[in-house]
């Protein structure tokens, strides 16, 4: 018997999309999970921000819709247009409010309540987006705070609320330490009744908290890993909403993220100069030498150990930086590319000028150098504070690149520690240090050193499975009990 995904009809709202609009991991998964949960049968559609940084080649597949909408704030009407496009067989939707345009930037450099504003009407479009789609959602799924808004009017709105009982909501949480925190306490001019204001509601510390209030107000919670999702109840990672999420832990599970393994796949990726699979690994070679060459460097069979992502404390960059001169002193090559926190930058900027041979440092988004990294590296470095789930992880197996990670978040949930395992596929360590990270490079290492052994580490990487097809199934069996399909848990 299968099981009636067909009957599902889903809206994620969120504030990113690869590849219309991506800065980190949330962008990844909205491009993913919409794709896969579609391949189940369940019509699952897009609604994003029209940012004006869009690529102009992008928007030229965006149709506008012919009919406006009309979102209600502070005592007047915006008009809005809805526009559509498809990515891959998912509809999107992308909203324009000619008069309150979306960051430059995607995401607003000082949250205020102005800088709020087109966050705030874009969730009361996704409630209004029927009357232009002409389609209709049963479940809306909620990015982090810039979309939680829509389970927020639909709690708390003087008139979005009379839906309530017309919609479900999810709401999943990428990463705790982006709240929408605002200074100021009355939303009353937005439509948002006082007692929003209170404990139970969006007040935080005399300040409004948007994830807070999304928490609160959401039908089902999801973080995106298991173990990330009872970390957020303890006073260490819980970011200073440990109490409300122990409150509303009913309704609170974690499902790991998954990767397109149509995009990243080491034999088809455009971006490699030469492809390969757990069959044929040899090719990797090829992307290593075209690596080293892109750094300057020539091929002398020194371990190469890289790393991509932001260059801000919740990824241990402070335990990367404290590394770097025992790691040129153990032989290693380290290759970076990534930006965020100038401090960072600089002092990598330094590093790469002090041991010009052994580091290479490319400040920026470079998703060019990122794919090439991931194929031509032979560890990846990840030596997070706290780690939501983490997916440049899973794309390093996918590309035989063995990763070193500290065992928090959605890393303790995929990467299995090599020295205890025979199916092992990377290095964890625990504490918090540099002493604990390089034990574990150390560690690595030696498994390099014995060619056999890291042959079958690399090949477990490869051979792991973190495509969506299980992880999808667990977000579809959620939207059927919020639907009240009850004969479902069997599957
Ligand atoms: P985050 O906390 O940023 O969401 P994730 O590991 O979940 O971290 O996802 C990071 C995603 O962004 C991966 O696809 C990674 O390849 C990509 N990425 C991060 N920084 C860069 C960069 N500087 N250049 C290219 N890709 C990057």
């Amino acid at each position: 018997m299968s099981l009636p995904f067909d009957k599902i009809k889903v809206l994620h709202v969120a504030s990113e999309m690869h590849p219309i609009v991506k800065k980190g991991g949330l962008g990844d998964v909205v491009g993913s999970l919409p794709k896969a949960l579609r391949e189940l049968g369940i019509d699952s559609r897009v609604f994003l921000p029209m940012y004006p940084s869009i690529d102009e080649n992008v928007k030229r597949t965006f149709k506008r819709m012919p009919y406006k909408l009309y979102l209600p704030l502070e005592w007047r009407v915006f008009p809005a247009f809805l526009w559509k496009t498809d990515v891959q067989g998912v509809p999107i939707y992308l909203l324009e409010i000619e008069e309150m345009p979306f960051p430059a930037d995607v995401y607003p450099s000082n949250l205020n309540l102005n800088t709020i504003k087109p966050f705030f009407l874009f969730s009361l479009a996704a409630l209004e987006l029927e009357k232009s789609a002409r389609w209709r959602p049963q479940i809306f799924h909620l990015h982090d705070w810039p979309t939680s808004q829509v389970a927020i009017a639909l709690k708390w709105h003087m008139y979005y609320s009379s839906f309530s009982k017309s919609y479900d909501t999810v709401l999943t949480i990428h990463n705790l330490a982006h709240q929408g925190i605002i200074q100021e306490t009355d939303l009353m001019p937005w439509g948002i009744s006082k007692e929003a204001f209170s404990i139970d509601g969006l007040e935080y510390y005399g300040m409004i908290n948007l994830l807070k209030g999304g928490i609160i107000a959401s039908d089902a919670i999801t973080t995106v890993s298991p173990r990330y999702s009872w970390e957020i109840q303890t006073k260490e990672y819980g970011m200073g909403l440990d109490g409300v999420l122990k409150k509303y832990n009913s309704k609170l599970r974690g499902i790991l993220n998954g990767i397109d393994y149509s995009y990243w796949n080491p034999m088809t990726d455009p971006f490699l100069p030469a492809h390969y699979d757990i069959d044929n690994i040899s090719p990797k070679k090829e992307c290593r030498k075209a690596l080293l060459a892109r750094c300057g460097w020539g091929e002398d069979h020194l371990p190469v150990l890289i790393y991509i992502g932001r260059l801000v404390e919740q990824k241990g960059i402070d335990l990367l930086l404290y590394s770097i001169e025992s790691i040129v002193g153990h032989g290693c090559r380290l290759i970076v590319v990534g930006e965020g926190n100038e401090v960072y930058e600089q002092s990598l900027k330094e590093a790469s000028a002090q041991f010009p041979a052994n580091v290479f440092v490319k400040i920026g988004y470079d998703e060019e150098l990122a794919h090439l990294m991931y194929a031509g590296g032979d560890m990846l470095i990840m030596p997070s504070y706290f780690e939501p789930c983490g997916l440049t992880q899973l794309i390093a197996m996918r590309y035989g690149t063995v990763p070193i990670c500290r065992a928090v978040g959605g890393l303790a949930d995929t990467v299995i520690d090599a020295d205890t395992a025979h199916d092992g596929t990377g290095f964890l360590f625990s504490h918090y240090s540099s002493e604990a990270l390089l034990h574990a490079i150390g560690r690595a290492l030696g498994a390099w050193n014995s060619p056999e052994l890291w042959n079958q580490i690399v090949r477990n990487c490869m051979s792991a499975d973190f495509s969506w097809s299980r992880s999808s199934r667990e977000y579809a069996k959620l939207y059927l009990e919020l639907l009240g399909v009850s004969d479902f848990r069997s599957f």
